[in-house]
């Protein structure tokens, strides 16, 4: 019924999570009923993020510079890591607005069945860059926070870690937490609330070595 090149936008436009076939036709739609101005100022904005946007070399999350936002910030607790699968769930904790430590992104969890091995991740990074240097600034202690979504990758993931501190000899000097019992088992960090988070972080249960 309508255009195939606005049919052919619709389908490109299917290629984001939660974007169906009637939204990808409405948003495609919007697009051309937008000014001359308006959609070069869009079409721009895409090319400016595309080209400037890149991962910290600290942490891995979103960043336009060498260090992210919540790197660059001084009253972020350097000792404080809170460790995610994926940069976007960097935004999720931080939606709680009660969680003032830093990150680091994973990339992946740890899943020998989907082929992916502790290289896959930037544990080791983690490891043998961050904490390194912050043990020798410092002799206090280090927090690892894990905040991943429940199953077996978060399990090997947790047992991975646990091997790691055990093999540095770090067990004096990293306290490991993970998130409060009594979220459901398989529950999707994206659909957490505000209160949840907040709640999940201060409640957080310190995993035994
Ligand atoms: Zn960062």
């Amino acid at each position: 019924m309508l255009p195939s090149v606005i049919e052919e936008l619709a389908e490109k436009l299917r290629v984001f999570p939660g974007i169906g076939k009637k939204s990808s036709q409405k948003l495609s739609i919007d697009v051309l009923q937008l000014t001359q101005n308006q959609f070069d100022e869009l079409i721009n904005s895409l090319m400016n993020a595309r080209q400037k946007v890149r991962f910290c070399s600290n942490c891995g999350f979103f960043a336009q510079d060498e260090l992210c936002e919540i790197c660059k910030n001084k009253s972020r607790d350097q000792r404080q890591i809170c460790l995610v699968e994926k940069p976007t769930d960097v935004l999720i904790i931080e939606k709680s607005h009660n969680y003032f430590g830093t990150y680091h992104v994973l990339k992946k969890l740890i899943s020998p069945l989907d082929n992916i091995f502790p290289p896959d991740t930037t544990i080791d990074d983690l490891f043998h860059r961050r904490i390194k240097n912050l043990l020798d600034q410092s002799n206090d202690n280090v927090e690892l926070i894990l905040f991943f979504r429940n199953g077996f990758a978060a399990e090997a993931t947790t047992a991975y870690i646990n091997q790691k501190i055990k093999e540095l000899n770090l067990q004096d000097k990293i306290y490991l937490t993970r998130l409060a019992q009594g979220l459901p088992l398989y529950y999707n960090l994206d659909s957490l609330d505000q209160a949840t988070i907040a709640k999940a972080i201060e409640d957080r249960r310190k995993v035994f070595i």
